[in-house]
C-alpha cells in the first residue's frame, strides 16, 4: 500500500477528491457544502505527493457527484482528479474541467455588483483571459478572486 493511501482510510463506496494543491480542502469543502454533508467526509491534508509535493486528499463516503458539480473544482485546479469507488474498488477515474459557467464558486470582486448585497447566485462565464460577472459584466483575472 502506498502512503498516501495510509493517511485516509479507504471508503466502500463514494467519491474520493485527489490532487487537491495542498491547504485548499477547505475551498473544496465549501464550494461541494461538505459541511452540511449527510454522510462522513474524510479530509487529510498535506499528504505527501510525488507529483505534487504535498496535497490535500477528501473522501466522501456514499455519495457520487455529478460531473457539472465536480467541474466547479477545476476553478482551485485543474490537477485535480476525481475517484468513484464501488465496492472498495475504483469503479471510475474523472478529470475536471472548466465548465461554461461558474455558478456559486467564486464571489465577485467588484464590491459595487449586486451579488456582494444581495443573497443570490454568483456565475462567471470563462473567456480566453478573464472570468465575466453575468451580473456586473465586468471580467477578472483568476489571481483577482479570493477563495
Ligand atoms: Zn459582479
Amino acid at each position: 500500500m502506498k502512503k498516501d493511501e495510509l493517511s485516509v482510510k479507504k471508503i466502500e463506496n463514494g467519491t474520493v477528491v485527489d490532487h487537491i494543491p495542498a491547504g485548499n480542502s477547505p475551498v473544496v469543502h465549501r464550494i461541494l457544502g461538505l459541511s452540511d454533508s449527510k454522510n462522513p467526509v474524510l479530509t487529510a491534508m498535506n499528504v505527501h505527493s510525488k507529483k505534487m509535493g504535498k496535497k490535500d486528499i477528501i473522501k466522501i463516503e456514499e455519495r457520487f457527484l455529478e460531473k457539472d458539480e465536480l467541474d466547479k473544482l477545476s476553478f482551485i485546479s485543474e490537477m485535480i482528479t476525481i475517484n468513484i469507488i464501488k465496492d472498495c474498488k475504483v469503479d471510475e477515474k474523472l478529470t475536471v474541467s472548466l465548465p461554461r459557467m461558474l455558478l456559486n464558486v467564486v464571489k465577485c470582486p467588484n464590491p459595487k455588483c449586486i451579488t456582494n448585497f444581495e443573497r443570490m447566485d454568483t456565475r462567471f462565464s470563462p473567456e480566453k483571459k478573464v472570468f465575466r460577472c453575468n451580473y456586473c459584466e465586468k471580467g477578472f483575472e483568476k489571481s483577482e478572486f479570493s477563495l
